[in-house]
């Protein structure tokens, strides 16, 4: 009826328009946390089964809001990559990730998040060369995390791009495997330092299913082809003996620690040493 019409018509359009305001004042508010620095980085340890102790921790970025509180960077990561401010963000990141990890003990790396725009935007070698140069982090120890999705753009394009960052001497690690459509070709295209599983294949870790068997796979794949596995979202000490049984390397999640501000991260570290 016209009455349903118009009652839609008024419920709708300005749901509409108070979603675009939003998005037009996160969108301000990113560019102003850019400006002053407005953003942290958090770190979680990134744990070596096979030789029981610490590889690194993976920095993982926050935005302690003004009047909103704590973002997660599911909130706004999309948004800075729409509008391209995750080029700008990234590159703080970046040099904030390598100046951070130079207080650690040399044996310890550092994991950083590369979006697919950041990935595919000219300059991402020369802004990681920034980073190491003014840190002077050793490139080694630096890890790219990169998501299957950079793919898409064109395969050539990134498997060039791919080996132009491995010259560089930084290590690349292949982020949510097993989330995407074709996992597989991916892995047989370049050779990843580290396969990350993603943690929805962890959750259904037990004794009793058969997602072990999806583990032992891709472990034995990985490692048929020269790349170290690593298992996201380990939150039981159940989960963490599969995947050692299962030859999986590297573990990271809760069962370890959450994400942590960086003076969290000496105890941490002295944690683990203890082990
Ligand atoms: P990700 O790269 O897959 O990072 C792992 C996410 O899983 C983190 O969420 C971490 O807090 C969470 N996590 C870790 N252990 C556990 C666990 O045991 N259980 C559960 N349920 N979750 C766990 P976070 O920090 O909220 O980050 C979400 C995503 O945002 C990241 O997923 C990454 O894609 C993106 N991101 C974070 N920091 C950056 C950054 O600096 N740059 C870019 N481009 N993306 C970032
Ligand atoms: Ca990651
Ligand atoms: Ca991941
Ligand atoms: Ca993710």
């Amino acid at each position: 009826s016209k009455r349903e019409g118009k009652a839609g018509h008024h419920f709708f359009e300005p749901a509409l328009d108070e979603q675009a305001r939003m998005r037009r004042e996160m969108e301000l508010d990113l560019r102003l946390a850019i400006r002053d620095g407005g953003f942290e980085l958090y770190f979680q340890p990134l744990y070596n089964l096979r030789d029981d102790c610490l590889q690194g921790f993976e920095a993982l970025i926050r935005w302690p809001h003004p009047r909103r509180g704590m973002i997660s960077p599911a909130e706004f990561i999309p948004l800075a990559e729409e509008t391209g401010l995750i080029v700008q963000i990234g590159e703080w990141v970046l040099r904030e990730a390598c100046r951070i990890a130079t207080r650690w003990p040399e044996n310890l790396t550092v994991a950083v998040n590369i979006s697919p725009r950041q990935f595919a935007a000219p300059g991402l070698s020369s802004t990681i060369l920034q980073a190491l140069g003014q840190s002077g982090l050793a490139p080694n120890r630096l890890e790219l995390e990169i998501t299957e999705s950079v793919f898409i753009a064109n395969i050539e394009k990134t498997l060039s791009a791919l080996h132009g960052l491995r010259d560089l001497g930084v290590k690349i690690a292949l982020d949510d495997f097993g989330t995407g459509y074709s996992s597989l070709s991916y892995l047989r295209s370049f050779p990843f330092d580290k396969v990350k599983i993603d943690r929805s294949f962890v959750r259904d870790l037990t004794e009793e299913g058969n997602a072990h068997a999806v583990i032992r796979a891709i472990t034995t794949l990985a490692e048929a082809l020269g790349m170290a596995t690593l298992a996201e979202g380990v939150e039981l000490p159940e989960q963490c003996e599969i995947l050692r049984r299962e030859g999986c390397q590297f573990i990271q999640g809760y069962l370890l620690s959450e994400p942590v501000e960086e003076h969290r991260l000496a105890g941490l570290i002295g944690d683990y040493a203890e082990i």
